[in-house]
């Protein structure tokens, strides 16, 4: 096998395959090193994503999603089910069905575009050297034109509550429970704690969720994280806000987790801890000396806005470059950067990233917040629509929530789009579409909406922007 490739790169989740995909479709001979290793001593390529985080938490959603409704949503619709049992084994079962199912595509795909998969651990040398050390020990020195580094990101430790793999866990461990707990404490109510949270609740776990700010859901619309945390507590998440974790100890099976908030310190005892607190790049062993590669204080890989490093011909995407660290911002840089290593127009609009949380209700936006806009100072005008006046999500018993479109004044163009309400994930994609082609809010308007459909709701919002709503009051 040649050692010489156009381009090689190094991580093989979101970011990585995806690019790799790309440069061997613009016919450049291609590498994708990656050392992915599950428990059970298992290598897979898909990285994070597939085998600990977007694919299996959605695995679980939906299979704990659909207990909930089972148990609170069918006797509206004139069903009975009587006692709905939970097989977690056979959740579980599903879950890693799906997980394997994902991960194998990857090699399927590689395969038919032409990339040559190395499963082991790359490091970057100068010269655009990457040493490659199989699995098994074995090492070899691959020559490439081009680099790109998508070493991904893992799960922050906190000091006074480090992970033990059993009591205290990080997202994968909390993604892997074989029984329910009964009771469980979540730390950091991001998206993973509001995700993972969501789904050990509706399985019947009591959760308390310890948030060390003040405010829920800082990043969202102020409107939707207000009503988002109305929900989140209907379904019984214990959430607290301004919750600073000062020591974890377990003992006797259980964890005591000592906190301090406005009424003072707090002790409250779990079976299980998952620590949710955020994640950092992932570069270990992954540059020798005199590379070129810069890290910056947070140890991200530094690079410029089209995702070069400081060294000529190597690049790097994903988590562990600035920027949000989700799976659909990784792959569009990675694909990015695989189109202009072939001279390709290559751009990442990093405007129009959507954010989703797969809560129930489901929750996304893109653009700009109400509160950002105002800051500001550009004029703004708002239009809302409730799925609580849509003949769509009432026949779906899905009513809690609205769509919400914040745009110009001055030009009528869309700053932002907030949803929160049933498939809200799908919903952003056209609101996405909008603003990726600067649209108004008359554009929207005069975009033809089946009915009836979800996405009537964000059709009346941009109406609702100048009064014209039809299917809901104009205030
Ligand atoms: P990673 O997915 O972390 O992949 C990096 C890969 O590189 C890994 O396989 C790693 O082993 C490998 N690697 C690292 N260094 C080397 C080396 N030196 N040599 C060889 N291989 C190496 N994002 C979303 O957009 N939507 C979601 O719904 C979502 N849900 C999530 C749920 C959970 C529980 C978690 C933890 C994350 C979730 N995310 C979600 C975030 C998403 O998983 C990450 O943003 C995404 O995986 C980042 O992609 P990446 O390719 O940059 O890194
Ligand atoms: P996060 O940044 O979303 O949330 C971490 C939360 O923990 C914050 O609210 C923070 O204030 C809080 N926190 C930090 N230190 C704390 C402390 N000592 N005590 C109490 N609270 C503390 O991070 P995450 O939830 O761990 O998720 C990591 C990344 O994974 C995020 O960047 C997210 O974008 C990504 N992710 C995305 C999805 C999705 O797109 N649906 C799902 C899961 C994860």
């Amino acid at each position: 096998m040649s050692d010489q490739f156009d381009v090689v790169v190094i991580g093989g989740g979101p970011a990585g395959y995806p690019a790799a995909i790309r440069a061997a479709q613009n016919k450049l001979s291609v590498a994708c090193i990656d050392e992915w290793q599950n428990r059970d001593g298992s290598h897979a390529f898909g990285g994070t994503c597939l085998n600990a985080g977007c694919i299996p938490s959605k695995a679980l959603l939906e299979s704990s999603e659909l207990v909930h409704r089972a148990q609170h949503e069918f006797k509206a619709h004139g069903i009975s089910v009587g006692t709905v049992e939970v097989d977690i084994a056979g959740m579980q079962k599903r879950k890693a069905a799906i997980v394997r199912q994902s991960t194998q595509g990857i090699l399927a795909l590689f395969k038919s575009a032409g990339v040559t998969p190395l499963q082991g651990h790359g490091r970057l040398l100068p010269g655009l050297k990457v040493e490659f050390t199989a699995h098994d020990g074995a090492k070899r020195t691959l020559q490439a034109k081009h680099v790109i580094l998508a070493s991904g990101s893992q799960p922050m430790e906190l000091k006074s509550a480090p992970f033990d793999g059993r009591h205290v866990v990080d997202s994968w461990g909390a993604l892997d429970f074989d029984a329910v707990p009964k009771r469980l404490g979540v730390i950091g109510a991001g998206v993973i704690g509001l995700e993972l949270g969501s789904v050990w609740r509706r399985l019947g776990a009591e959760v308390v969720v310890l948030e060390a700010l003040p405010d829920f859901l800082p990043m969202a619309d102020g409107q939707v994280s207000k009503e988002a945390l109305r929900h989140f507590r209907k379904l019984g998440l214990d959430i607290r806000l301004g919750a600073k974790v000062t020591g974890a100890s377990v003992a006797g099976g259980e964890v005591t987790v000592a906190y301090t908030d406005a009424k003072g310190e707090q002790p409250v005892v779990v079976d299980r801890l998952v620590v949710a607190i955020g994640r950092r790049p992932y570069t270990r062993d992954l540059l020798a000396e005199g590379t070129g590669v810069a890290l910056d204080e947070r140890g991200f890989v530094q690079v410029d806005e089209h995702c070069r490093t400081g060294a000529k011909g190597v690049w790097a995407v994903g988590d562990c470059v600035r920027g949000p660290m989700l799976a659909h911002k990784g792959k569009e840089e990675g694909v990015a950067v695989a189109d202009a290593i072939a001279g390709l127009y290559a751009e990442v609009n990093y405007k129009v990233i959507p954010s989703v949380i797969y809560s129930a209700p489901e929750i996304a936006w893109v653009g700009l917040t109400e509160e950002q806009v105002k800051a500001s100072g550009r004029a703004y005008k708002v239009g809302s629509f409730p799925f609580a006046a849509s003949g769509r999500a009432r026949a779906m018993e899905a009513t809690a929530g609205f769509c919400k479109v914040v745009a110009a004044v001055d030009n009528d163009e869309i700053l932002g789009v907030h949803i929160i309400g049933p498939m809200a994930g799908e919903m952003i994609a056209e609101a996405v579409l909008a603003m990726e082609y600067s649209a108004s809010s008359e554009d929207l308007q005069r975009t033809i909406h089946a009915h009836p459909t979800l996405s009537e709701a964000l059709h009346e919002a941009a109406l609702a922007a100048d009064k014209r709503a039809i299917d809901c009051l104009n205030k």
